[in-house]
C-alpha cells in the first residue's frame, strides 16, 4: 500500500474540542447552543445515527432537543414542530433526519425550517447562498470532506477535482464547495460515459454513490487524493451475522494508486457529525451577534 490514510476520527476529534471550547467561551456569557433533532418513525440506521448525534451534542456542551415522533405522524404535525422549534430561543440549530416516510414532502419540510437555524444546510436560501458565494449554513457531510481536503493540501486552488454523485445533500455541495476553493471541478453521475476516464484526469476524487466499491485503482490518477463519502453495508458472509461496513471506492485497489485515501468507516463518517456541532455553534453565533469561530 502505498497510500496516506485520512484519518477522520482523529481530526474530528480535534473539531470536536474546538467547539466544546467555544461553547465553553459562551457559557461564561450565559449562552448554551441548542440542537433540536426530529426523527419520524423507526429507520434503524437513523435511529443509530441521531443517538449519536444526542451523545456528541452533550459532549459538546451544548443542549440536545430529541423529538422522536410516530412513523404515521402527519405532515401537518410535523411542520407545526418545525415551526414551534423556529419560535424557540433555546433552539439554535433545527435537524430533521432523512429520509421521511413516503407521506410526508421532505421538499416541505425542509422548506419550512428557519435557514438561520437549517444546520443541514439543505433549505434552498442556503443553496442558493453557498452557489452565490455568500454566507451560508454548508450542508454538513462535505463540509467534513472539504476540511479534509484543506487540512491534506493547504491550497486546493487549481486542481482538478470530480465529485461522483450529483444528490443535493452531497454531491452538488461537494462541486459547489470545491470551486468556491478554485478547483476545475466535473461532477459524474450515472449517465456519465466513460467514468474511468473522467475520474483518471482527477487530482481530487469524491465518491458518493451509494455503490459498494464502485470506484477501484484503476480509474485513478497515481497519486490522486480519494475521498470515500460511501457507507454500504454488504450481506453478512453467515446467516444473523452483521455484513461488512464498505465505502463507494475499493480501498485496497485505490490505496495502491492514490496519494491519500480516506478509510470506511472512520473517514467522512465522523466529520459529518463534527460539522452539525460546527453548524450549531455558528449558527448560535450569528444569532446572537458574536464573531463566528473559524
Ligand atoms: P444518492 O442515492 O442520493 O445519490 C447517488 C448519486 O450517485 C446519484 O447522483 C447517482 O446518479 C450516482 N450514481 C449512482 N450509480 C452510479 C453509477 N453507476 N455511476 C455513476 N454514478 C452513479 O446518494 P447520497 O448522495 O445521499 O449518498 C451517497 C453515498 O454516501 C451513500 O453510500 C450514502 O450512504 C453515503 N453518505 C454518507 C454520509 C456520511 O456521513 N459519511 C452522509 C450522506 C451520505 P444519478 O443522479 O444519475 O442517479
Amino acid at each position: 500500500m502505498s497510500a496516506t490514510i485520512i484519518d477522520g476520527k482523529a481530526f474530528a476529534a480535534e473539531v470536536r474540542g474546538k467547539v466544546a471550547e467555544h461553547v465553553a467561551e459562551l457559557a461564561k456569557k450565559g449562552i448554551k447552543p441548542g440542537l433540536a433533532v426530529v426523527l419520524v418513525g423507526e429507520d434503524p440506521a437513523s435511529q443509530v445515527y441521531v443517538r449519536s448525534k444526542g451523545k456528541q451534542t452533550v459532549e459538546a456542551g451544548m443542549e440536545s432537543f430529541e423529538h422522536k415522533l410516530d412513523a404515521s405522524t402527519s405532515e401537518a404535525d410535523l411542520l407545526a414542530l418545525v415551526d414551534k422549534l423556529n419560535n424557540d430561543p433555546t433552539v439554535n440549530g433545527i435537524l430533521v433526519q432523512l429520509p421521511l416516510p413516503d407521506h410526508i414532502d421532505e421538499d416541505k419540510v425542509i422548506g419550512a425550517i428557519d435557514p438561520a437555524k437549517d444546520v443541514d444546510g439543505f433549505h434552498i436560501s442556503n443553496v442558493g447562498l453557498l452557489a452565490t458565494g455568500q454566507k451560508a449554513m454548508v450542508p454538513c457531510t462535505p463540509l467534513g470532506c472539504l476540511m479534509l481536503l484543506r487540512d491534506h493540501f493547504g491550497s486546493l486552488s487549481g486542481k482538478s477535482a470530480v465529485v461522483v454523485g450529483r444528490s443535493n445533500i452531497v454531491g452538488k455541495p461537494m462541486a459547489q464547495l470545491l470551486l468556491r476553493d478554485s478547483c476545475t471541478v466535473t461532477i459524474a453521475h450515472s449517465r456519465t460515459k466513460d467514468i474511468e476516464d473522467v475520474v483518471r484526469g482527477a487530482d481530487i476524487v469524491v465518491a458518493a454513490v451509494g455503490r459498494p466499491e464502485m470506484v477501484t485503482g484503476d480509474w485513478l490518477k497515481p497519486g490522486a487524493v480519494v475521498i470515500d463519502v460511501g457507507i454500504n453495508r454488504l450481506p453478512p458472509a453467515e446467516e444473523g451475522g452483521k455484513g461488512k461496513l464498505v465505502g463507494d471506492v475499493d480501498f485496497a485497489s485505490a490505496s495502491e494508486v492514490a496519494g491519500a485515501i480516506t478509510p470506511v468507516p472512520g473517514g467522512v463518517g465522523p466529520m459529518t457529525i463534527a460539522c452539525l456541532l460546527a453548524n450549531t455553534l455558528t449558527a448560535t453565533c450569528r444569532a446572537n451577534g458574536l464573531p463566528e469561530p473559524e
